[in-house]
C-alpha cells in the first residue's frame, strides 16, 4: 500500500469528499485527510466539498472550511474520494473526482469497484478512518486528527462493538486514545447524545414500527409529515434503525423515510448473515453486509411489499 505522503508528490492541489448525506466516518475521514494536509503540506491548496454535516461533527478542526457549494467548475491535480463505494455517492462532487488529473479511493465497503486510480479498498476494514490511519505515520497523527479518526471509528462500529470490531481497530482506537483525545466526551457527544426532538422522533418511529414474516423483520417509517411535526431533517434521524434492530428475535431491520421528492430513503441492519449488501445492490444501492442502505420509489406500500419480498428470498 503506498503512503500517502507517496500519493501527494507533487502535487498543488488537492480536492477531497465523502459521501452524500455526511455521516460520522465520512466526516472523519475526510477531515482526518483535511487536517493532515494542511498541518505537513501547507504548500498544497487544499478544499473539502461536503453536504452540509450534523452539528455534532463542528468540534472537529477545520469543519468551518468545508465547502457545501459545488457551482464552481474546477480541476484538481489530485482528488481524494473517502467513504464512498461508488461515484454516485459523490454526489455534487462527483464531476470534480472525474475532472481531477489523479483519484484517490480510500473505501471499505464490499460493494466498491475500485473506480479511481490509485485505490485502498478493505471490505474487512471497520472504517474509513481506520484505512486512513494505516496510511499515513502514527507519529505524524496529531490530537486534531486523532480526534477526527476516532469519531470516525467510533460511528462506524458502534462504539467498537459491531462485528466489523478487530483487534486492528481497538488498537487503532487505542494509540488514538493516546494523542490526549476526550474519547468519552466524542462518544457520548456525538455518538449517544440527541436533541430533544430527535429522542421524540425516535420514539414516534418506535411506536409506529411493526413486525413481519413472522417476526425476523421489524420495519418503520417516518413520513415528511412527523419530520415536520418534530422539526427534524434526514440528518437528525441517525440510529433509529440501530434501535429498531436490537429486538429480542428480530433478523433485520428496516427504516423508511420519505425525501422531499417522496421517494423513500431506506436504512438495513441485520442480527445475523442476511446479506444486506446484496440486498441494497438490488435496489441500486449499495454498503456492507450487516448495514447497507438505498433509495426507493412509493407509493410506500409497493416500496415496503418488494423490500419484504426480497428479504423472503434471503431467508
Ligand atoms: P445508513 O443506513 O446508515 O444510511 O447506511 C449504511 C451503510 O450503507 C453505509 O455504509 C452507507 O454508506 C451505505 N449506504 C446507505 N445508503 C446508500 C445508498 O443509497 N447507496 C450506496 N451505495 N450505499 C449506501
Ligand atoms: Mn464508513
Amino acid at each position: 500500500m503506498k503512503h500517502l505522503d507517496e500519493i501527494l508528490q507533487n502535487v498543488k492541489t488537492v480536492g477531497i469528499s465523502g459521501h452524500v448525506r455526511p455521516d460520522g466516518d465520512c466526516v472523519g475521514s475526510t477531515l482526518g485527510v483535511l487536517n493532515y494536509i494542511k498541518t505537513y503540506f501547507p504548500q498544497i491548496e487544499v478544499s473539502l466539498y461536503l453536504d452540509p454535516i450534523p452539528n455534532i461533527f463542528k468540534f472537529l478542526r477545520y469543519s468551518d472550511h468545508i465547502n457545501s457549494d459545488r457551482s464552481e467548475n474546477r480541476i484538481f491535480d489530485l482528488y481524494i474520494a473517502l467513504d464512498c463505494g461508488d461515484l454516485g455517492r459523490l454526489g455534487d462532487s462527483a464531476k470534480y473526482f472525474e475532472a481531477a488529473k489523479k483519484t484517490l479511493c480510500v473505501d471499505h465497503h464490499v460493494s466498491n469497484q475500485s473506480f479511481a486510480d490509485e485505490n485502498v479498498i478493505d471490505p474487512n476494514a471497520s472504517s474509513t478512518c481506520e484505512l486512513v490511519c494505516r496510511l499515513i505515520d502514527e507519529d505524524k497523527i496529531t490530537k486534531e486528527i486523532a480526534e477526527c479518526l476516532y469519531t470516525g471509528m467510533v460511528h462506524d462500529t458502534g462504539v467498537f462493538q459491531y462485528t466489523c470490531t478487530s483487534r486492528e481497530t481497538m488498537d487503532l482506537g487505542g494509540m488514538l486514545m493516546q494523542k490526549g483525545i476526550d474519547f468519552t466526551k466524542i462518544v457520548d457527544e456525538t455518538f449517544y447524545q440527541k436533541t430533544f426532538n430527535q429522542n421524540k422522533i425516535l420514539g414516534k418511529a418506535l411506536l409506529n414500527s411493526k413486525l413481519y414474516l413472522d417476526g425476523q423483520v421489524n420495519l418503520s417509517v417516518i413520513s415528511l409529515e412527523e419530520m415536520a411535526q418534530f422539526d427534524c431533517e434526514p440528518k437528525h434521524l441517525d440510529g433509529i434503525v440501530q434501535q429498531l434492530r436490537v429486538t429480542k428475535g428480530v433478523r433485520v431491520a428496516v427504516f423508511l423515510y420519505e425525501n422531499e421528492d417522496h421517494t423513500y430513503k431506506v436504512s438495513t441492519r441485520a442480527n445475523d448473515d442476511t446479506d444486506l449488501a446484496a440486498l441494497a445492490m438490488t435496489f441500486n444501492g449499495g454498503g456492507h453486509k450487516k448495514a447497507a442502505g438505498f433509495t426507493i420509489q412509493g407509493p410506500l406500500e409497493e416500496a415496503i411489499h418488494l423490500i419484504l419480498g426480497e428479504l423472503e428470498k434471503n431467508f
